[in-house]
């Protein structure tokens, strides 16, 4: 996408968020905006790096390592896509936050794998809130107690709640969806679990985000919005 349009999509999102925050009556400083640029260029993270976006977003394990390893600034950079245990050693001195880890035997490696490079890793639980099938994501009511399992694991942190909502034609849809993981954030928080610190709440992505950060959400994930529509078949 051509440099131009790119900075105009991102301040136009960065603009969204700042409305919804005011609506909502929350700081804009409270929700941070994670560029997902899976299947788009090094170039444009470049070019949006000039702005000072020092957090992305992929999805797939080479391509994070791939541009982790060319781009020319420290950036951030987030996992926010299936993992696979035998790929935990790949990323996980490379970002600052996994956001999809959505079983105890996941957690388990990513265990084993920080405490080998002497790291502690941050980590979302994923939460299939709205129990689709065909979505990855623990069901909302086994969220604490693998928490409290996941709390033991030395270089593991868990640091709040992911979810990917469905897909629906009006976003208004998804706002039962977050206001429920929002409690459980909450409540989870109140359990005050040793080792677990609920102070980030993903959600939103580019089809709801205004609506993910009305009923609470701390980091968004949008893609579509800024680097525009991905070409799957290419
Ligand atoms: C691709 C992806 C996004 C971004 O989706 P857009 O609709 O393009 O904003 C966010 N979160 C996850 C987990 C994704 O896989």
């Amino acid at each position: 996408m051509s440099e131009e349009n790119l900075k105009k999509n991102l301040e136009n999102v960065q603009e969204k968020i700042k409305a919804a925050c005011q609506r909502a009556g929350r700081d804009a400083a409270e929700v941070t905006l994670v560029a997902v640029s899976k299947m788009k260029p090094l170039a444009d993270i470049e070019e949006l790096i000039t702005t000072g976006q020092m957090e992305y977003g992929e999805n797939y394990v080479q391509e994070l390592c791939d541009k982790y390893e060319h781009v020319s600034q420290p950036v951030h950079w987030h996992m926010i896509g299936h993992l696979q245990t035998n790929k935990v050693k790949y990323i996980v001195d490379k970002t600052v936050l996994i956001h999809s880890v959505d079983s105890v035997h996941l957690a388990k490696q990513i265990e084993k794998e920080a405490a080998k490079k002497g790291v502690t890793a941050q980590i979302l639980l994923q939460v299939n809130i709205a129990q689709e099938d065909t979505k990855f994501g623990v069901d909302g009511d086994e969220v604490i107690k693998m928490a409290e399992e996941i709390s033991h694991f030395p270089h593991v942190h868990i640091r709040g709640l992911m979810t990917s909502a469905p897909y629906v034609a009006d976003p208004e849809e998804n706002r039962c969806y977050f206001r429920k993981l929002h409690k459980l954030f909450v409540d989870i928080g109140d359990k005050n679990i040793d080792n677990v610190t609920m102070d980030i709440l993903s959600m939103g992505m580019t089809n709801d985000y205004e609506v993910a950060i009305e009923e609470g959400a701390t980091m968004v994930r949008v893609g579509t919005g800024i680097f525009g529509e991905r070409n799957y078949n290419k």
